[in-house]
């Protein structure tokens, strides 16, 4: 549908609405591209609240692209560890070495140049470029897709064709402007603040004389996306084993946790003799009972983990023993964290 909203008229509303509601977040007090980035790629997936205390914790470990880039892996994650969708933090190293090495450590400022970046698309570019650089390129994230699909009264599924590049043709429409990086982020931060996917305080927002949605009065009908299928049920078990007050963790070769340290576990929903037996443990660990279950859901699987725990008779030869009070600094995954305070309480 050909968009009914006057965009200048719009833009200037929300821009004044965002002048002067806005949140004071770290990453907004400077137009460092590198800072941008590392909070856009932190945001994906993740609440603002979660990201604040991340954000300057990775900056002060990592202060530079250089800084990022000599990093080895595991310390990279280990700062990262706790936030979740640890491929976007492997990306994000991907990419801060792919700046050192193709652009003498300066974060480019094309979006080709950005777009090129391993880990970095349309939607990393688009905020690097338009808040860092200035760049009329558009950022289109859920909110994005809400608010613009509302007043609009976009219809289709915003995220197939052809209603996602009527979208971002939209969206490109309003960062045609001497401050697209405000723009961009005055339609995130309507949507994160007042568009929000249920109940929008439409009463309240800045552009609602403009509003196709409102004036339809069916605000919650967009934006049109098919469902999701439902994460799929798994069923794991885990063996917490420990000696004196150590745990022993050995290097997931799961995908979802690539080398990421979790307690031995098998996709299976067994006893205590059946776990011990497939994972081989038989003769290492002793006096191993059941001490409940952890549920975690991720995007596309939802698992449900019974935890065993058992006193190990020797050091194994693979994986490792690490402290309980050792383990904030290490790359461990939350499945962990859930499965060893099912197993042994506060750590
Ligand atoms: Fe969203 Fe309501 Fe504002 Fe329309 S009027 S943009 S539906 S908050």
């Amino acid at each position: 549908m050909a968009p009914r909203a006057e965009i200048p008229a719009v833009r200037e509303a929300l821009l004044g609405w965002y002048r002067e509601h806005r949140r004071d977040l770290p990453w907004r007090r400077s137009r460092d591209p590198y800072g941008v980035w590392v909070s856009e790629v932190m945001l994906q997936q993740t609440r603002v609240d979660t990201v604040v205390p991340y954000h300057r914790r990775f900056l002060e470990r990592f202060p530079t692209v250089e800084a990022l880039a000599r990093a080895p892996e595991a310390e990279v994650l280990a700062v990262w560890s706790g936030l979740g969708y640890y491929r976007r933090a492997r990306l994000l190293h991907q990419g801060a070495r792919a700046v050192v090495e193709r652009h003498a450590a300066r974060v480019p400022d094309t979006f080709a140049l950005l777009r090129a970046l391993p880990g970095v698309g349309d939607y990393t570019a688009g905020a690097i470029g338009s808040i860092a650089y200035g760049l009329p390129v558009p950022v289109v994230d859920g909110n994005v897709e809400r608010v613009l699909t509302r007043l609009h009264t976009l219809r289709g599924d915003p995220r197939a064709s052809p209603g996602k590049s009527l979208l971002r043709a939209l969206a490109a429409r309003y960062a045609e402007h001497p401050a697209p990086g405000e723009v961009n982020q005055a339609l995130m931060e309507l949507g994160a603040l007042v568009c929000a996917p249920s109940a929008p305080k439409c009463l309240l927002c800045p552009v609602k004389a403009h509003c196709g949605a409102l004036a339809a009065g069916e605000p919650e009908r967009y934006p049109e996306k098919r469902a999701r299928a439902a994460p799929r049920p798994e069923r794991w078990s885990a063996l917490v084993a420990t000696l004196d007050d150590k745990v022993w963790l050995v290097p997931s070769d799961l995908g979802r946790w690539t080398a990421m340290l979790l307690p031995p576990m098998v996709e299976r929903d067994h006893t205590a003799r059946q776990v011990v037996s497939s994972l081989g443990m038989s003769g290492i660990v002793r006096a191993v009972r059941e001490a409940g279950a952890v549920t975690h859901v991720l995007t596309h699987a939802s698992m449900r983990v019974k935890v065993f725990v058992g006193e190990l008779l020797r050091e194994p030869s693979r994986g490792e023993l690490v402290a309980r009070g050792a383990l904030g600094g290490r790359a461990v995954p939350k499945v962990t964290l859930k499965v060893l305070e099912a197993a042994l309480g506060v750590l």
